[in-house]
Parts: structure tokens; sequence; C-alpha cells
């Protein structure tokens, strides 16, 4: 974008006066933020005109959710303008700073959300035709406090400071009709820019608000009171996204928001693509849609039910929809995979139930053996059965992932349509996981090599005879990315941290299988052994955590209470307080993530084999010059594979020997033969830390007890990981350890969500 210093700061004062009755030296943060975003949306208001008119095949992005973060600093920096509006601001003595201040868009739970974005931002900056859509929650997932160690939950008012990078487009509004009311869909646009290529993408967030008053018809059938009701529920529909990650809630409202996705987008779709002319037997040409996970799949009868009151033959929208729609599937865990009750389903949906008995007749009709396949049974339909069925194509995430899909949860799905399972290993947009959050290291790698690498990763590797050269500049940047993240912590936890101690760091979702229990025991391990002397050799560490527990995910929580315990214990001892510092930080999120990933020295990925689909955390350290301490699981594999596995430190079970050790798996008897494990066991019910609710002992009792004790292996795996985890640490700040972490940074080409769109594009959408 061409940037004139005079005419834009004329604009955002004019905008300035009118919206807020003030002036640059007077108006507070959230004006001046209101003013600039605002003036910067009108000078790309031809742009996102002219990318929307291009001609040829459009795919659809279906999310229900999208972690898309702040805003306006990756706005500004696609857009070319990023230091240019800093300098202008400067000359009217005004900090860009100040709009670290602004909330995250944090519309989704973790990694699927974040990966939304990530390839929405990668597409258009790949010059990829993809339209996001999504809801616009009224409140995105929960800000997480602590308080006396527990996490405290509380709405998340990320419209406080405003939408101005959002357009409302009330002409393009849809009903959505469910048996008991009809609900008003009115979209919300958000442009996407891409990476100084002019073109801007869309994703289209859609509002619920009741069907307008003024809507007789309407009225007259709802009459009086029943007219109340309807306006509440409508806006209900999107007052909140559900906070679980990783599992599947089978609640009435999330149907009603999956439903309310999927009729709104695709009559969106099926309006535009007639009023332009188009043969709705042909809509494939023009048109496709990568559902993300299952969370979307009901657009699959949806569409059926569209071309079916359009005229078109059962079998004829079947072929139309097979060609469309494509899967992407996100977990083996079958406590995600999402399935619904089928009563329930014909109850709100009927004409759609219709459709997805249609396609299990279909199914059926064609002949089946031994009962392997089905949609619906005994009285539950199975999403994801529905979604490869139906699918043109059906990918895992990353190599290791789509092999235990053909191989294992969908294996009979693979013996009967090979050709449509694919794999597209995920990928991070390096804009804003190196440019915009680590522009110090981003400048080092300009100077030796130019900036083609900013839309091309691949081109790191041209660092590679330049590893020895930049390592003391690679040194003093992370030093001083450590030292911000210092200050950050100290301002936000009121921890004191030491920027010069390791920074070993594990953030993500809390998850049992992601096994921040055992992050916390080899921390108790530490501990103690360096308070016994047993420990002597270790330069000074910080273990950071970052994590949201589902609110209902009692384990997690308990956790999060356990760890939060040990970091009082850890850094109230005076003895050790050179040596050890434990914080797990508030509100793990997209802009926190931003601070941490350029100031890790370790980066923990340490999954139960087989569990962790691919990650994407992992990438956006690897990508910043950090080590990876981990399992062979999810994208690690690809990680070692790519970098080197003499790079990284690589501990515990495969997926082979996990289901080998689960034969007969006795936890005690691990427990008893390792007496450091057993100490930090024993800290979860010996009084070691205060358990007033009873959280630690049934903690402790998920190691030992019940139908499958210590489900994930955390103490199989415990002596490989905390002598692994010591050899670490023991090599950090060497030559040798720093140059592991340029080989990581300078092999992470294969990362970028740019080849992953691409992967996408050629694959998979045919665009
Ligand atoms: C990248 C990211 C995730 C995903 O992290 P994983 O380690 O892959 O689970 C989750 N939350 C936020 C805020 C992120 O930025």
């Amino acid at each position: 974008m061409k940037f004139e210093r005079e005419e834009f700061l004329r604009d955002v004062g004019r905008i300035l006066a009118a919206d807020s009755a003030t002036d640059f030296e007077h108006a507070d943060s959230k004006e001046l933020y209101l003013a600039v975003s605002k003036a910067v949306m009108a000078e790309a208001y031809p742009d996102l005109v002219a990318s929307r008119e291009r001609a040829g095949k459009r795919c659809g992005y279906f999310s229900a959710e999208f972690l898309m973060g702040r805003a306006i600093f990756n706005n500004l920096l696609n857009l070319g303008i990023l230091g240019e509006v800093k300098e202008a601001l400067s000359s009217v003595h005004r900090d860009l700073n100040l709009f670290e201040e602004v909330e995250d868009a944090a519309l989704g739970n973790g990694g699927l959300g974040r990966l939304a974005a990530c390839y929405l931002e990668s597409a258009a900056s790949m010059g990829i035709p993809l339209d996001g859509y999504g809801i616009r929650y009224r409140y995105g997932l929960f800000r997480q406090t602590f308080e006396n160690g527990y996490q405290k939950e509380e709405g998340d008012d990320w419209l406080k400071w405003g939408d101005p990078w959002s357009v409302r487009c009330e002409k393009d509004a849809k009903i959505v009709r469910f048996a008991d009311m009809d609900v008003l869909a009115v979209p919300y646009d958000m442009p996407i820019f891409g990476y100084k290529n002019g073109v801007v993408n869309t994703l289209r967030l859609w509002s619920s608000e009741p069907v307008r008053a003024f809507d007789f018809d309407m009225f007259d059938k709802m009459k009086g009171e029943n007219q109340a009701v309807a306006n509440f529920n409508a806006t209900k529909i999107c007052d909140v996204l559900y906070p679980n990650d990783n599992t599947m809630v089978g609640k009435l409202l999330r149907l009603r928001q999956q439903y309310f996705l999927v009729s709104a987008s695709l009559q969106d779709v099926v309006t535009k693509y007639k009023a332009a002319g188009g043969d709705l037997k042909k809509l494939y040409e023009a048109r496709c849609f990568q559902l993300n996970d299952t969370h979307p799949v009901l657009a699959i009868p949806e569409l059926l039910r569209i071309l079916r009151a359009e005229g078109l033959s059962f079998e004829e929208a079947f072929t139309v929809a097979s060609k469309c729609f494509n899967f992407t599937n996100h977990t083996i865990m079958a406590e995600a995979l999402e399935r619904w009750d089928a009563l329930a389903l014909s109850d709100l949906l009927p004409t759609v139930y219709e459709q997805i008995l249609a396609c299990q007749n279909r199914l059926q009709s064609e002949g089946d053996e031994g009962g392997k396949y089905f949609i619906v049974r005994e009285g539950t339909v199975h999403m994801a059965n529905l979604a490869i069925y139906v699918s043109s194509k059906v990918n895992g995430v990353a190599e290791i992932h789509t092999g235990i899909l053909k191989r294992d949860t969908f294996r009979d799905w693979y013996a009967r349509y090979p050709e449509k399972f694919v794999n597209v290993t995920n990928g991070i947009t390096p804009r804003r996981w190196l440019l915009l959050n680590n522009p110090g290291l981003a400048a080092l790698i300009d100077g030796k090599i130019g900036t083609a690498w900013h839309t091309d990763l691949a081109r790191l590797s041209a660092l590679k005879p330049h590893l020895s050269e930049i390592l003391p500049a690679f040194k003093a940047i992370k030093a001083h990315n450590k030292a911000l993240l210092s200050d950050y912590i100290f301002k936000k936890e009121g921890v004191e941290v030491p920027p010069d101690f390791v920074f070993d760091v594990q953030v993500k979702r809390l998850h049992e299988y992601k096994r921040q229990l055992l992050n916390a025991l080899s921390v108790l391990a530490i501990y103690f052994g360096i308070k016994d002397g047993s420990i002597r050799d270790l330069p000074p560490v910080l273990f950071l955590f970052g994590a949201k527990a589902a609110p209902g995910y009692y384990l997690a929580k308990a956790i999060i209470k356990f760890i939060n315990e040990i970091a009082a214990l850890v850094n109230g001892d005076e003895e050790v307080k050179d040596r050890l510092r434990v914080v797990f930080v508030q509100n793990y999120d997209v802009s926190y993530a931003e601070k941490i990933v350029c100031a890790a020295d370790i980066s923990e990925q340490i999954s139960m084999a087989g569990m962790e689909a691919s990650g994407t955390g992992n990438m956006k350290f690897m990508l910043n010059g950090t080590v990876t301490l981990g399992t062979l699981d999810g994208a690690n594999v690809e990680i070692c594979e790519e970098a080197g596995r003499e790079n990284n430190y690589i501990f515990g079970a495969t997926v082979e020997e996990v289901a080998a050790v689960k034969r007969g798996y006795d936890p005690a008897k691990i427990v008893a033969e390792n007496p450091v494990l057993k100490r930090a066991v024993d800290t979860m019910t010996d009084g070691t830390f205060p358990d007033e609710k009873g959280m630690l002992k049934k903690l402790h009792a998920s190691l030992f007890e019940g139908y499958e004790p210590d489900r994930y292996l955390v103490l199989y795996d415990f002596a490989s990981y905390l002598d692994t985890k010591l050899s670490l640490l023991r090599a950090y700040g060497t030559d040798e350890y720093f140059l592991q972490c340029l080989e990581n940074l300078s092999s992470a080409g294969k990362f970028s969500a740019d080849r992953a769109v691409r992967e996408y594009a050629d694959k998979i959408w045919h665009l």
C-alpha cells in the first residue's frame, strides 16, 4: 500500500474529530486505535473489492474457530506500512505500542483455531482465493486468572475496544431455520491482507440476531410472547465459544451454532453463485469447501437440502456435494470424534436429518459385508463417517497422524476409498511467527540472505553456510528477547525471572495427553535433586508453563493447581533461588505466545506418542531457533527429519512401543522401582502441598486407579524424559547448543503455512 504521512495523519485526525471529538494530543489509546484502524481500512477498500471480484474457482474454509489474535500489527505489517505508521504517530508524539492493550480476537481454543488463522493469512499472501467462514462469538475463549493456585474463568469481552477491522454487511443477511425458530444471520467481514501483494481475502463471521420485529410474516406466526422467546434464543446462539479443546460436548446449543454457521455460509455461496448465472449442477467447478474437523460437517446435508429444494435429484445433489467437500481430521481421540443423538438432531433439523438418512441409505445400498460402514447407528449420527463418505479428500495433519488414520482410526474407510486419504502437514505463517514477533532475528536473517524467505520459507536453508558467523548475534537477540519477556512476566504475574536463566517452556492447552504433569514431576525431581545435592551441575533454569484448562475438565484443573503449588514451593525457597524458578503465566493466548516463543531456550513437546495430531506450537519455537525436547509424535517426527534428530532431544515410547507397553501395564511397579519418581509422585498425597479440595489426591489416583490408570504413560516415560532433560540442560550455553538452535531455524522451511495452503490448493482444492 502506498503511504503518505501527511495524508494519513489528516485522515486519522478527521476520524478522531468526527467520531470522538478529540485530537492527537488528547485522544486516549482506544480512540486513537479506532481512528488509525479505520483510516487504514478505508485505504485498503479498493484492493478488497478487486480481490473479491477476481474470476475463477474459490474455496470456503468452514471452521467453528478462528484464533486470530490481535489484528492491527499484523495488518500494518502485511500492508507494508508498519514502520511508516509508527513514525507518523511518533511525529505527533503518540506511540504505536499503545495498541498492545488491544484485546486479542480469541474466537478459538488452541491449535485448530490458530491453524485456521494461519491458513487464511498464508492463502492471501500466496494469492490463493480462500475465504474463511465462521461464527462471530460475542465472547471468545474465557480469560484465565489464578486465585490461590486455582484457575478462574471470566468472560472474554473482545469487542471492548470496538471492532474497526470488521464491516457489517446487513445486505447479505440470511435466515437460518430451526424447527422451533428462525434466526437472522448477519455477516461481519474481516479483511485478510496478503503480505505486500495487494490481495485481500475475507473472513466472514456470522452473528445471530432475532428476525426483525417488522417482519410481519414471522410476527404473525409467533405472536406476542413467543416472539420475545424467539428473540432471546436467537441472540444466544452466538453468545460464547465452547471452551473445550479436543473434546466434544453434546449440547443442543452447540449443534445450533454448527448449523447456524453452515446454513448461513452455504446460502450465501449459493445465492451469489446463482445471481452470477451459475448452474448448480456445476457448482463444484466454481466452489469447494474445506471442513475444519467435524464441527462444520452439517454443511454436507445442508448443501444436499438446498440443492434438492432447487430441484436437483438426490443423486445429482450428492454428486455435486461429493465434489465440493473435503474434510480435515484433527484428532484420533474417541472423546473428540463428534457424534450426535439422532433424535435430538431430527427434532431440531428435520429436513437436514432427512438428507443424512438419504446418505445412510445410499451407503447401505452399495453393500457392506460385516456392517463396517455406517453414518447412523443405534440412534447416533457419526459425523466423521458422514464426512468421509461424502468428501472428495480426507486429510490428516502430519505424516504420522495420517498414517494412524489409515492404519487404525479409519482403517475400514481407507480400505474402501484409499484414493481419498492424503496428508497435509500443518504449518504456521512466518509473518506473525517470525517477522512480527521477533524483528531482531528477522533483521539478522535479512542481512545474511535477503528477504525472499518472507514468502518462501524454504530459503532459510541458505543460512546453513553462515551459522557460525551469525551465532554471536543470535545469542544477543535471544538474550534481548528474554529480557523483554522477563519484564513482561514481572508486570503481568508479579514474579521475578532473571533473564540469564535457561527458559524451558511448555505452553499449549492443558490436556492429560499433552502431559504437563510429566513436566511438573520432572521439575520436582530436579528441585529435590538440587536440595539433596544429587544434582549439582545444572545452569539456573526457569520452568515456564502457560495453558488454559476447559472449565469442566477436572483433572486438567488439578494439574494447574499442582504446578502452581510447585511454583510456590520452589520460588519461596531461599536455598534454590539462584538455581530454579517456576512460573505458570495466566491467560496464555496468541499475544502472550508471540512474546514467549521468541524468548524460549527449550521447547517442550512431550505428548504421549500417537496423541498429538501435529502440533503447531512446536513449529513456532523451531522457527525462532529453539531446540525441541519431545517425543516422536505429530510434526515432531518431521521436525527431526528436517533438522536432524541429533539437533533435538527425543525421548520416550514410540507409537509402536506405546501399544506394547499398554498390554499388562503396571504403574505401581514403575514407581516402586524409581525412588526419584516416587518422591515426586508422593507429594500429591503426603502433605507437601495443601489440598483442601482433594484435587491432588484425585490427580494421584488417576495414575494408579480406575479403568485405565496412567492412560498417557506419564510414569512409564518419566525416566527417559528426566535423563534427556538433564542432558539438554547440561548442554545449554555451549556453542554446540546454539548451533543446534540455528540448525532448527534454518531447517524450518517445510513448516510454513504457505507450503501447506499450496498443497491444499494443488492436491485438494484444484485452484
Ligand atoms: C500455537 C498455539 C496453540 C497450539 O499449540 P500446540 O503446542 O500446537 O498445542 C495454542 N494456543 C495458542 C495461543 C497458540 O498460539
